[in-house]
């Protein structure tokens, strides 16, 4: 059998997030009602309640990982998401190219949005490298707009380090501190490279030709979200089964790919509103038809709108997502797959960010009991068949999937 588990991001709402309710009870889904109606609900606490997930220690979390035991930090993520190839002795960041001003103050965190040019100055930085600890290997890849991650790799570094991004303007670049033992040599290496970044790029030809479009140069990088590889074990040593990605948004790429999926790329998918999620859908049966036992689909667009305090375009989101569930009902072999879908969070309109609250999800497939949830909602979902859990979604529908081991004998 065969496993699709979709994820969008930030799902869950608040009874205020329009005037007749959640997004998700105003959202017009004739395909997640049939869905529910044929299989079960319930609610979820992504980690476990009480606790306020960010998206990756969710994911994690909703994988079947204990994100108290796995969780470094983002930058792992982050960096493992744009296509880093890491391994057990990185410590890693993600990045901003910033701009910095004649007196070494920061005045623009993402150097005027950058939207070209980025390759030639990550060119530049292959150059990085650390003068006091010659053994250990720096490299550094750009993303989207201003957005990158670095990379230090080395024996003993630890990954417990300060952020060299102040989220302020107007102050210099402020020093990276080891907060352990171990991560003094980490932070050590970031301050010298963070020094040397910025030579090379105040005369790297793209900023000389920026300064003179009066364009911000991008004269910095910025570096946070410091993460050692976590010592994570696979979904195939843990599961026994093949797994793929299809996402579009660097975290959670990296998280999946951290744990043994390989990533599918898919055209048009963007991660904001504007994706082409219909891609996504069909990216996922072409891999289970290719022979993947297991296929995690991320949409992102709700979780954008909800920090956006845009209760339209999360309706509408959710509508999207609705005739992308139209175009799987018609094409998933319903004899030998179990499908899930839920959020990793809750994120209210009104308030912006992600809380602690549950949230709906639905299993349907050949093996799933059906109870009398007809509605896919909050409200609904309080009375499903699953009741309240927290976490653990794929083994859970591994299990329906009769692909998930046995504990003990
Ligand atoms: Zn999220
Ligand atoms: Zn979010």
């Amino acid at each position: 059998m065969k496993t699709i588990m979709v994820i969008a991001d930030g799902l869950g709402g608040r009874p205020d997030d329009t005037p007749e309710g959640t997004c998700l009870e105003v959202a017009n889904t004739p395909t997640l009602d049939s869905l529910v109606d044929r299989g079960t609900a319930g609610l979820m606490h992504p980690i476990k309640p009480g606790v306020r997930p960010g998206s990756d220690t969710a994911h994690l979390s909703l994988f079947g990982y204990d994100p108290e035991k796995y969780y470094t930090g983002r930058g792992v993520f982050e960096a493992a998401g744009i296509g880093m190839d890491l391994g057990k002795n990185d410590v890693s960041f993600r990045t901003n190219f910033a701009t910095v001003d004649s007196d070494g103050k920061i005045s623009d965190r993402r150097a005027g949005r950058i939207s070209d040019g980025q390759e030639e100055l990550e060119e530049a930085l292959s150059e990085l490298t650390s003068k006091k600890y010659p053994d250990v290997e720096v490299r550094f890849k750009t993303s989207t707009e201003h957005r990158g991650a670095l990379s230090i790799s080395g024996e003993d570094l630890g990954g417990n380090v300060t952020p060299t991004d102040p989220h302020e303007l107007g102050v210099p670049i402020p020093q990276a501190k080891g907060l352990d033992e171990e991560s003094i040599k980490t932070a050590e290496v970031l301050n010298e490279v963070t020094d040397q970044a910025r030579e090379i790029l105040e005369s790297a030809p793209i900023n000389v030709k920026r300064r003179k479009e009066g364009k911000l140069p991008a004269n910095a990088i910025l570096s946070r979200g410091a993460a050692k590889y976590p010592d994570v074990p696979s979904v195939e040593e843990v599961y026994g089964v093949s797994a793929s990605v299809v996402a579009a948004g660097a975290l959670y790429i990296g998280v999946a790919k951290v744990v043994g999926m390989d990533y599918i790329p898919v055209d048009g998918a963007t991660g904001t509103v504007d994706s082409k999620i219909i891609n996504k859908a069909k990216a996922a049966i072409r891999e289970l038809e290719g022979g993947k036992d297991v296929v995690f689909v991320h949409m992102k667009g709700t979780d954008n709108a909800s920090h956006d305090h845009n209760a339209e375009a999360k309706v509408k989101f959710i509508e999207k997502i609705d005739e992308t569930f139209a175009w799987l009902d018609d094409n998933i072999d319903w004899n030998e797959t179990h499908l899930s879908f839920s959020g990793d969070h809750t994120t209210p309109i009104r308030y912006g960010d992600h809380v602690a609250e549950p949230v709906p999800v639905m299993i349907v497939g050949p093996n799933v009991k059906t109870d009398q949830v007809e509605m896919f909602d909050e409200y609904t979902a309080m009375h499903g068949g699953l009741g309240t859990f927290s976490g653990q979604l794929l083994p859970i529908t591994l299990s329906y999937s009769d692909q998930l081991k046995k504990f003990g004998a």
